[in-house]
């Protein structure tokens, strides 16, 4: 359908930072309006247990996502499920059109569009994403029960997955280009007292190896980045956890960016280089990228943009 709807405060991405901004733009009478996009509840809602999250022990990811939302929900955020396909933030009011049809126009935008999985780039990954290839442990584990499987990378988000894929996988083989993982030191305790999972130091991903009919991989080839050898490992499933991107596509021609993608803002505020437009989140931040710095920029968001739109009408 297409109709154009006007709002104080468009609020795009539905991560911690955007239900946040939610809460607090609703509470001021703003009548926010809140954009999920293709992922409701953002990324956490591609994990099992979250256990550093103020007020929860534990919680699952999904969980407390829905509880953001309601949360923002009960304080008035109207909440679209749309995804913002173009946004000119060259005049005011700000217009955002959505996949839906529908276009948004707003006094003030929040950008809390988080960040995305990282990929390797390789043909071979390519060519088997969907059929043995992921980047989401949470979504496609189930899949290989009782399977060998390997997961890519040494952050936070490999060792989760590597653990968490020991509920389904026979064996999980770590392959990190280092022998250093920068994961937390609780999560690697885990990982090495699992004997399930085996580490691979030193490796990288050359190859993902598989056959068509079924389409499905059978193997992986992996360089020893020391000696430069080539060897191969058998398995079905291949979890890439390299990072994740800023989503910066609807803005990366018209703010400053820093750090090869991420929204530049004013320090000590969400302002961004465009008056009126406000980020938030893993979009700006290259350093802490978690659930709470997030939900505090949001809220940090909200206030920045009720402040400035204060000012607009003196
Ligand atoms: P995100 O959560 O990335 O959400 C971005 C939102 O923007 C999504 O809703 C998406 O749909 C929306 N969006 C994007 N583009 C558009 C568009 N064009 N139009 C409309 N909407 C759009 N952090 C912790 O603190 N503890 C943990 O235990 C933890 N575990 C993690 C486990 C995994 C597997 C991963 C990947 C991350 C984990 N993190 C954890 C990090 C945490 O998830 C992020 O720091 C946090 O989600 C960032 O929140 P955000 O609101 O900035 O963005
Ligand atoms: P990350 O911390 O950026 O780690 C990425 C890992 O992938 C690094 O070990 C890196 O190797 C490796 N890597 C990157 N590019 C590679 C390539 N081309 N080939 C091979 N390896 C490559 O990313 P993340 O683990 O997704 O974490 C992102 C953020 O979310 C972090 O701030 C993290 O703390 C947060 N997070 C938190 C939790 C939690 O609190 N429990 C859980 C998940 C994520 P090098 O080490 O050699 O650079």
């Amino acid at each position: 359908m297409t109709e154009t709807r006007h709002t104080r405060v468009l609020i795009i991405g539905s991560g911690p930072a955007g239900y946040t901004a939610g809460v607090y733009a609703s509470r001021a009478m703003l009548q926010p309006i809140l954009v999920q996009g293709l992922e409701p509840g953002g990324q956490l809602t591609t994990t099992t247990e979250v256990e550093n999250f103020p007020g929860f022990t534990e919680v699952q990811g999904p969980d407390l996502m829905i509880k953001m939302q309601e949360h923002a929900q009960a304080m008035g955020c109207e909440i679209v499920g749309d995804i913002i396909t173009d946004l000119d933030l060259s005049k005011r009011p700000f217009t955002a059109k959505g996949d839906s049809g529908t276009t948004y126009t707003a006094d003030a935008v929040i950008l809390a569009t988080g960040a995305r999985a990282k990929w390797l780039g390789l043909p071979s990954e390519e060519a088997f994403k969907g059929f043995g290839v992921s980047a989401c442990a949470t979504c496609d584990g189930f899949f290989y029960r009782g399977q060998e499987i390997v997961v890519i990378g040494g952050g936070n988000t490999a060792v989760e997955e590597a653990l968490f894929l020991t509920n389904f996988a026979s064996k999980v083989t770590l392959i990190h280009r280092r022998d250093e993982l920068r994961a937390e030191k609780i999560l690697i305790d885990r990982l090495m007292k699992n004997d399930k999972i085996h580490p691979l130091w030193h490796h990288q991903l050359e190859e993902v190896v598989g056959e068509n009919d079924p389409k499905g991989v059978t193997g992986i080839k992996v360089k020893n980045v020391q000696t430069g050898e080539i060897s191969e490992i058998p398995c079905k499933g291949v979890f890439v956890a390299i990072g994740h991107a800023p989503a910066s596509e609807l803005v990366k021609d018209q703010l400053e960016l820093h750090n090869g993608g991420y929204v530049s803002v004013q320090p000590g505020s969400t302002a961004t280089s465009v008056p009126g437009v406000f980020a938030a989140g893993d979009l700006t931040d290259h350093k802490y990228r978690q659930a709470v710095t997030s939900a505090g920029m949001g809220c940090m968001a909200a206030l920045d943009a009720e402040h400035w739109l204060a000012a607009q009408d003196d």
